[in-house]
């Protein structure tokens, strides 16, 4: 079977994004319970094409619930999210179609460790967008090349070291041609000396106009890389602004509190 002309016009007029919002990720009200634990509440957050998202906030909060959220690793239970013009439901063709344009970096790299870089690499875009194998390993070493590591292709995941397979992890994403990445502190497993490498290759990536979403207590990062900070606690979205504003003149005194604890 095949899609008409029509339908594709119709899909593409649906996903034009309206002129007065340019969010590629959006979420209202969004609430989310772990049976009678209320994790994420009245969750309201935009985020626009380009920008550059720093979250923060006190372990527990919900920060990795919301982001795993975006591309359905949780499910929420109220309210809307809506990714690249696409409402998440529990349609399954529109939760995959979200995840092949939402990246994702995770704290353990969850790279697989029987297969090689390469490998990992090539994985998603040989089988999930059918991409011929020789396509898919030079997009693979372009990628490996911009995180810096293009002669560690053919060796397995447990043979680099925590840096070098979280900047796998990375362009393994990135093979995949997402929108938007989300990361979730990427740099919170790694080593004092292999942190910078990592948060090197994200400033990169950052200046290329990628949309990221970070969770990370790097508050450096946040305050060279980010357009806006937001700070939740207990499943709440207590203050977001640019990073001058939010380090220098934060409002509440749960954030105020918060920075003394992390500066
Ligand atoms: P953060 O990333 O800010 O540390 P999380 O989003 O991981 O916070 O977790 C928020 C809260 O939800 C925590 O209290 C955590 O224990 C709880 N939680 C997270 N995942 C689950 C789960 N799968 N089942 C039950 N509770 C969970
Ligand atoms: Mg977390």
């Amino acid at each position: 079977h095949g899609v008409t002309a029509d339908e594709k016009n119709r899909e593409a007029a649906r996903r034009m994004p309206a002129p007065e919002n340019d969010a590629i990720i959006e979420m209202q009200d969004v609430n989310k319970w772990f049976g009678q634990f209320h994790v994420l509440k009245d969750i309201n957050l935009a985020v626009n094409r380009k920008e550059r998202i720093v979250v923060c906030g006190p372990s527990g909060s919900g920060k990795s619930t919301l982001i795993r959220c975006v591309n359905r690793l949780e499910e929420h239970q109220a309210g809307k999210i809506i990714v690249d013009g696409v409402e998440l439901t529990n349609d399954i063709k529109k939760i995959e179609q979200i995840r092949r344009e939402v990246g994702m970096v995770f704290q353990h790299f969850n790279l697989f460790p029987h297969l090689s870089v390469l490998e990992n690499l090539t994985l998603g875009p040989i089988w999930v967008k059918k991409e011929p194998k020789a396509d898919a390993e030079a997009t693979a070493m372009r990628y490996l090349e911009r995180v810096k590591i293009p002669e560690q292709a053919h060796k397995y995941p447990g043979q680099l070291s925590g840096g070098q397979q979280q900047r796998v992890a990375i362009a393994r994403s990135l093979c995949m041609n997402p929108k938007v990445m989300l990361f979730d502190e990427p740099t919170s497993a790694l080593d004092p000396e292999m942190i910078k490498e990592v948060l090197d290759v994200m400033i990169e990536l950052a200046e290329t106009g990628m949309t990221m979403v970070v969770v990370t207590h790097e508050m450096g990062f946040a305050r060279t890389v980010a357009d806006r900070v937001i700070f939740m606690d207990e499943g709440e979205v207590i203050e977001q602004n640019p990073p001058e504003e939010f380090f220098h003149n934060p409002q509440s005194e749960r954030t105020k509190s918060f920075l003394s604890q992390i500066l």
